[in-house]
C-alpha cells in the first residue's frame, strides 16, 4: 500500500530537504519505489537530486494548475534511484494563482491518486512555511515526518506544527498523524543535545525515531555533487544513518 508522507517543519535550515532525497535513496536501496515531491521553490530536493531546476519542462507547479499529469512531470534521479516531481522558482507564483481557485488544498492529493499504483513510498519536501503549498502537502499525506535538531527552542516550535497537523486533520484530513519525530544534525558530545533528546522521548515516547542522524559533513557536501549522501559516500556516517532510518520508517509503516 503506498504511503505519503509529508517531511514538514516550519522552520528554515533544519534538514528536511536532506532528509528528504536521502531517504528517497535509503528507500530505494532496501527496494522500495519512491516518489520525491518538491514542494519548495527553492528547489533544493530537486538539484540534490540531480535535476537542473532551470531546464525542467514540467514540474509541480504543472501538476498543482492541472495542466499535466504526475506521470508526465516526473523525472529519473539516476544516481537517487528514485523518481522526482520537481520545483523551481515558478512553483512561487503557483501559491497566489492557487488561491483563487477551486480544491485549492486537494489538488496535489488527487494528482497523486491517479498514480498510487507506482509507488510505495511518495515523500513531499515541504517548504518552511505553513502556506497553501504546505496544506497541500499536508491534506495529500498519510502522515509527517518531523526532522529537528535538538536545540533550546525545539520543543517550541514543535508546538506550532503540531497544532496545525492537528488543525488539517480535524477539518480537511483524517488520515494525518505525525508519524515520527527525526532527531537530525546531532552531536553527542554536546550535553545540550542530549538533554533536549531526553525531554523529546519523555514528551513524544515512541513517536521519537530510534535512528539518529549526525552532524556529518559528507552530507552537507553531497548536494553539490547532485547526489543524496547516501549514494555520494555511503560509507559515511551519515548515509549509514539515513539507510538505518529507512529500514526503520518500513518497519513502522507495517504497523500503521
Ligand atoms: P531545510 O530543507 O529544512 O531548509 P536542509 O536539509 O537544506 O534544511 O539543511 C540545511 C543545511 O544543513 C544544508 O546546508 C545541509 O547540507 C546541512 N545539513 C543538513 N543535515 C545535515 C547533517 N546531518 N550534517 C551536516 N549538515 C547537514
Ligand atoms: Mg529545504
Amino acid at each position: 500500500m503506498l504511503k505519503i508522507f509529508c517531511i514538514a517543519n516550519q522552520k528554515g535550515g533544519v534538514g528536511k530537504t536532506t532528509t528528504t532525497v536521502n531517504l528517497a535513496a535509503g528507500l530505494a536501496r532496501v527496494g522500495q519505489r519512491v516518489l520525491v515531491v518538491d514542494l519548495d521553490p527553492q528547489g533544493n530536493a530537486t538539484m540534490g537530486s540531480g535535476i537542473d531546476k532551470r531546464r525542467m519542462a514540467l514540474s509541480v507547479y504543472d501538476v498543482l494548475l492541472e495542466s499535466a499529469a504526475v506521470a508526465e512531470a516526473v523525472q529519473r534521479s539516476e544516481h537517487g534511484g528514485y523518481d522526482v516531481l520537481g520545483a523551481n522558482r515558478e512553483l512561487a507564483g503557483a501559491e497566489v494563482e492557487l488561491v483563487a481557485l477551486d480544491r485549492r488544498n486537494e489538488r496535489l492529493r488527487e494528482a497523486l491518486a491517479v498514480t498510487a499504483a507506482d509507488y510505495d513510498f511518495v515523500l513531499i519536501d515541504c517548504p518552511p512555511s505553513l502556506s497553501l503549498l504546505t496544506l497541500n502537502g499536508l491534506c495529500s499525506a498519510h502522515g509527517v515526518i518531523v526532522p529537528m535538531q535538538c536545540e533550546y527552542f525545539a520543543l517550541e516550535g514543535l508546538t506550532d506544527l503540531v497544532n496545525t497537523i492537528k488543525q488539517v486533520h480535524a477539518n480537511l484530513n483524517r488520515d494525518l498523524q505525525v508519524i515520527g519525530l527525526l532527531r537530525v544534525m546531532f552531536d553527542p558530545r554536546i550535553t545540550l543535545q542530549q538533554q533536549v533528546s531526553d525531554q523529546l522521548k519523555g514528551h513524544f515516547g515512541d513517536k521519537v525515531f530510534s535512528a539518529v542522524i549526525p552532524r556529518n559533513v559528507r552530507l552537507a557536501e553531497a548536494p553539490s555533487y547532485g547526489q543524496p549522501g547516501v549514494v555520494f559516500d555511503p560509507s559515511s556516517k551519515g548515509a549509514q544513518a539515513y539507510v538505518e532510518f529507512a529500514r526503520e520508517l518500513v518497519e513502522r509503516v507495517k504497523t500503521m
